[in-house]
């Protein structure tokens, strides 16, 4: 594994997003200080809760359509969080049981989990990266890329809840096209991103909630999610609340509740 961060502790005096997130998914990898941080947030946005499940629910589909349809055999998995079950390996590999997938996340913590993102299938391979969004070319030129995947051959990118921690002044759209460059034609980027357009006021006070715990965040409109997927070829039905890209039943909640754009897009 690259240890980049290595020196970074796992600092429990601060809330921490993948802990948070963890939270809302109701798991048990989070500390009191993330649960209060956590609560505030449902507190002025019950939907939260809906979000995350319908945000994991989005990426066990977007996996499977691009597994099932698009030939996809590879996945990177950028801001991967506190492995939550089923992990992205297990749902492509669920479906190709000789899926490889490279998981990577910036907090410490994810690595000291990430044995569990390396239950496999015997034919099936995973790896895990510390690494930071924010520095793509360590991303891509980390050792353990070049050994689990084949980037010869298209790779999903995967970013699920995770540019919205990209602020604008740290060029999140220079970043996703320097990671899709490195990928062949035939690739694909999933996607996932909060957003404000359903409820402004109340997302302005997600957004201080976050960026008071120290978590900078940018949540974006559709128009400015849609900018990530330029140059790639949409899948039907583009972008949407994630409940409502290719749903397995009828969406019950609302788009306010979900407030999350996703789309899956195709590298030509
Ligand atoms: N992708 C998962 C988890 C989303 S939570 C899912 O959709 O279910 C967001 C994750 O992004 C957290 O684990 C957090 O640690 C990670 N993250 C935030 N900023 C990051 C950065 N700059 N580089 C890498 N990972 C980051």
């Amino acid at each position: 594994m690259t240890h980049s961060h290595a020196a970074r502790e796992i600092d429990t005096s601060r809330p921490h997003s993948a802990r948070m997130y963890d939270y809302y998914l109701g798991g048990k990898d989070h500390f009191d200080v993330d649960k209060q941080a956590a609560e505030a947030v449902a507190s002025v946005y019950p939907g939260i809760f809906t979000c995350a499940r319908e945000n994991r629910a989005f990426m066990h589909r977007a996996t499977r359509v691009l597994a099932k349809e698009h030939g996809i055999r590879q996945w990177l998995d950028v801001g991967t969080g506190i492995p939550t079950e089923p992990n992205l390996h297990q749902v492509a590999q669920s479906v190709v049981p000789d899926a490889r997938v490279v998981y990577a996340d910036n907090d410490p913590l994810v690595l000291k989990y990430a044995e569990r993102l390396m239950r496999n299938t015997p034919q099936g391979r995973t790896a895990y990266i510390e690494a930071d969004v924010n520095d793509p070319g360590a991303l891509l030129n980390a050792p353990e890329l070049a050994e689990a995947l084949d980037t010869d051959r298209p790779v999903a990118l995967s970013l699920n809840a995770l540019m919205h921690f990209v602020t604008d002044a740290q060029d999140p759209y220079g970043i996703v096209s320097r990671l899709l460059a490195e990928l062949p034609s035939g690739s694909a980027l999933a996607l996932s991103h909060c957003t404000p357009d359903f409820d402004p006021d109340t997302w302005q006070k997600v957004t201080d909630i976050y960026t008071n715990a120290g978590t900078p965040v940018q949540f974006r409109s559709r128009t400015d999610v849609a900018r990530f997927f330029e140059g790639l070829d949409l899948l039907d039905p583009g972008v949407s609340v994630g409940h409502r890209w290719r749903p397995d039943k009828e969406p019950t909640a609302s788009d306010a509740e979900v407030s999350l754009w996703t789309g899956v897009g195709i590298k030509p």
